[in-house]
């Protein structure tokens, strides 16, 4: 079995379990450091996804026959999978959604359009992703509210001391994600939403980066609305989660209307469905829902604390290698981060970084990474970013400083 210094877990039995991970890019053995966009699968849920279509595939909920019974059973089972992810009260309080972007824009569309009024404000913070800032933009201009932003230091922490000025009576809703996804930074959410409870507001965590990396307790954060997307979790495209309070997610109207999200329907009036299922207007994404609930179960079996470790283990290393690198300026130097390694490289246009990387077949991504306020706060178009998960390893972090030297002496 072969160990690694920081955590006793089997990295080349983790490893087969990712078959795109064994592959040649360009003639040479693919290192994936672009987790931060999209984790890839194991096995499990590639079968998963399999097994559904091969042997159960039929409409949930309104069937009585025995295969629509099992796709109906599976797919609750999953709700409550990520009840128990989430540490969330109830299942209830689980809406399905196609991910991040959709939670935030079914808060901001149903709780902000309908409890907000003019002169309202919306607190966000300057790290978020454009999923995170543009859904508020656009309530805002239809409903005359006003939306701030929590300013970054220069280590990529958020200045919590402006936080506290920032909020006011006026402040309704506070939404921040838990962790960057273009600089890693970990966010005292706990803080953000006891502060932002004192002035009345509601708070929306966006927690696409942390869900992989950090436990989550929403009952511990006391936190209104949680939102992430199974893809970055070892899970599915195309699926994620909403949980939002009883009260709150009882107290908004639907989000969109159509079957399932009803109780009754007559051309004078439409009565909703009890929840989730209020939330959940149309067929639903099942197979990938079902197998949301294989990716869950595949982390809960290395455990997130064993992940952490060794991810932090990972992080360290390659920022200590990297920033030896002449010429490197890592963006993000917060003291809690989860595996994200952000950096500019002289005077070399990050795309040319990139494009030598991959053809060593070393995949990173490179640009502003959907957070365009970010490289402005730190006056940059973009940055070079690797992003590391659990089937990582050191050698692959060598190989990308060894990837960096020849950038330099080919651009040189
Ligand atoms: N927030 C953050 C912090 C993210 O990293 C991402 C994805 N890059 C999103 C929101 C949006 O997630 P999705 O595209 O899966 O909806």
């Amino acid at each position: 079995m072969t160990t690694t210094s920081a955590v006793s877990f089997d990295i080349e039995r983790i490893r087969a379990d990712f078959p795109i991970l064994d592959q040649e890019v360009n003639g040479r053995k693919l290192v994936y450091f672009d987790n931060a966009a999209t984790t890839q699968k194991p096995v499990a849920v590639i079968e998963a996804l399999m097994n559904y279509y091969r042997g159960y595939n039929a409409n949930i909920h309104r069937g009585i026959h025995t295969l629509a019974e099992k796709a109906t059973a599976d797919f609750e089972a999953s709700r409550r999978a990520v009840r128990d992810f989430l540490n969330a009260p109830s299942a209830e309080e689980i809406i399905f959604t196609s991910g991040t972007t959709m939670g935030i824009n079914l808060v901001a569309q149903t709780y902000g359009r309908h409890f907000l009024k003019a002169g309202d404000e919306i607190i966000i913070s300057g790290l978020e992703h454009h999923s995170n800032i543009v859904p508020w933009q656009m309530l805002a201009g239809e409903k005359g509210l006003t939306v701030r932003a929590i300013p970054v230091l220069e280590n990529g922490e958020l200045d919590m001391e402006t936080f506290d000025t920032m909020l006011s009576d006026r402040t309704k809703i506070v939404a921040v994600n838990h962790a960057s996804n273009s600089l890693g930074t970990v966010n005292p959410v706990k803080e953000i939403i006891a502060k932002a409870h004192a002035v009345g507001a509601v708070v929306l965590v966006d927690g696409a980066q942390a869900s992989s990396h950090l436990e989550i307790d929403v009952q511990d954060l006391d936190v209104d609305f949680y939102a992430f997307s199974a893809h970055k979790l070892y899970g599915p495209t195309g699926i994620g989660a909403l949980y939002g309070k009883r009260a709150l997610l009882e107290a908004m109207p639907p989000y969109m209307g159509g079957g399932e999200m009803i109780k009754e329907v007559t051309f004078e009036k439409t009565t909703f469905n009890d929840l989730p299922y209020k939330f959940e207007a149309g067929t639903p994404n099942i197979a990938d829902v079902v197998a949301l609930k294989t990716a869950l179960e595949y982390i809960n079996s290395i455990g997130k604390s064993t992940i952490s470790a060794y991810e932090n283990h990972l992080l360290t290393y390659a920022t200590e290698q990297v920033s030896q690198i002449e010429g490197v300026r890592i963006i993000g130097q917060a003291k809690e981060k989860i595996s994200v390694l952000s950096f500019v490289l002289e005077s070399i246009h990050h795309q040319d970084i990139g494009i030598i990387l991959d053809q060593q077949g070393i995949a990173v991504r490179t640009g502003h990474h959907c957070t365009q306020p970010v490289m402005d706060r730190f006056c940059i178009l973009g940055t070079t970013r690797a992003s590391f998960a659990f089937y990582n390893t050191i050698e692959e972090i060598d190989k990308l400083v060894a990837g960096l030297h020849r950038v330099k002496k080919l651009m040189a």
